[in-house]
């Protein structure tokens, strides 16, 4: 039967406390126990339906990850803080002193800087190689890899991660899989095609409003579990929880995500099509020229699109700039990080959200200068919008 992610997350009832639509929000960061053997059994994991602390999880947190692994189609899930406090203890929990990782070179920078910076400091090293290419991919395993981390659809330059080819390495080599799917949800369901482990940033398309930060890592009960352990689960030791206010308003936006993710990607298209036609280089899943469009289509669920991410370059950092600050005058779009806003947001990625890359690394995996990143926004007359960039790029010169 096909998967049908948002139907998953629809299908799901939960009542607040006075028969209200929306499930109560858990405003306590602790719990009381009617016995002091329960809260020692809860403590060694045994109890359901008990909650101990906040940090470890909360009403609220739970309907959220409940939603999350619906959407996913795991087992489980656990929300986090952020994406990267998603990512980190992810890596953490898997990895050791002496292991190894085999990432896609083309990652968000954040994740970048932790692999690349921070993680050697535990002994923990990590190949960088070219996703797309799963005989590079295997090359780089060595008996001390754990991972293969990627993205869907990467940060920034869009680069689609052949999912089914790498868990088929993955189980080869008896490794994780770990994806992050923060480009693409609903879109692209990574566990259904072999992902063992499956996370998002929340701050972007899921929750949508740019109001918030949050995470989330979708997996197997077990491992869900481990990550939760009061022992030595690295998302309770390393402490980056979400609080239930945020986790309860991010439930209510998720039920929003497949009409917005349409529109986002209607949207996208629309344009991608039109600044390829004037002979721009615009990169998007969608278009046939994308090196990936048919590995992307084999692994879709169709109906919601190529999703909302674009780039385009306009040659030069100088005509980049130009151009950004020209389309926020005209109110097109914010010049901001971050993706998944119902406004169009747009960044020069190699002089923010991936500067921490260093600049002929930058070259080596083809982030120019020029490059900007478009998250396109919920636009209900794209055509107008179009028009409007379309005047913008003639005038500084990037038409
Ligand atoms: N993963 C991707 C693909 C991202 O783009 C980002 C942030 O830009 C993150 C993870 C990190 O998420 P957060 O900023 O919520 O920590």
């Amino acid at each position: 039967m096909k998967f049908k992610p948002a139907n998953n997350i629809q299908d799901l009832q939960y009542f607040g406390e006075f028969g209200g639509v929306n499930p109560s929000i858990s405003d306590s960061s602790t719990y009381t126990f009617l016995s002091a053997k329960t809260m020692f059994d809860t403590f060694e994991g045994n109890t359901d339906g008990c909650y101990l602390y906040s940090r470890h999880s909360s009403p609220s947190n739970l309907y959220l990850g409940e939603a999350l692994a619906a959407m996913e189609g795991t087992e489980a899930a656990n929300v986090a803080g952020s994406g990267m406090g998603a990512i980190t203890p992810t890596i953490l929990q898997i990895c050791g002193a002496g292991d190894h990782i085999v990432s896609s070179r083309t990652i968000y920078g954040g994740t970048y800087a932790f692999l690349k910076n921070f993680t050697p400091r535990m002994q923990i090293k990590t190949s960088f190689v070219d996703i797309t290419k799963l005989d590079v991919v295997e090359a780089a395993i060595n008996d001390n890899t754990k991972i293969i981390y990627c993205e869907s659809v990467s940060n920034p330059l869009l680069e689609v991660a052949d999912i089914i080819g790498l868990a088929a390495l993955a189980k080869k080599y008896n490794l994780q899989l770990v994806v992050d799917n923060t480009f693409s949800p609903l879109s692209i369901s990574p566990a259904l095609l072999g992902a063992d482990i499956v996370i998002h940033s929340l701050t972007k398309f899921i929750n949508g409003s740019s109001d918030t930060m949050g995470g989330v890592v979708c997996g197997s009960t077990d491992f869900i579990n481990s990550q939760k352990s009061v022992i030595d689960g690295a998302s309770m030791l390393l402490g980056a929880s979400m609080d239930s206010l945020r986790s309860s308003s991010i439930l209510k936006n998720m039920r929003t995500l497949h009409i917005r993710m349409k529109q986002h990607s209607k949207n996208a298209t629309f344009l991608a099509e039109k600044f390829e036609a004037n002979g721009l280089k615009t990169v998007y899943p969608g278009l046939k020229s994308h090196p990936s469009h048919e590995i992307f289509k084999s692994m879709m669920n169709v109906e919601y699109g190529f999703g909302g991410m674009l780039t385009i370059d306009a040659g030069s950092l100088e005509k980049a700039n130009a151009l950004m600050e020209l389309m926020q005058e005209k109110n097109l779009g914010y010049l901001a990080v971050s993706l998944g806003f119902y406004k169009t947001l747009f960044s020069a990625p190699g002089t923010s959200t991936s500067s921490e890359i260093p600049e002929d690394e930058q070259k080596e995996m083809g982030l120019t200068d020029g490059l900007i990143r478009f998250s396109i926004g919920l636009d209900d007359d794209i055509e107008r919008t179009y028009q409007m960039m379309h005047a913008c790029m003639k005038q500084v010169g990037v038409l």
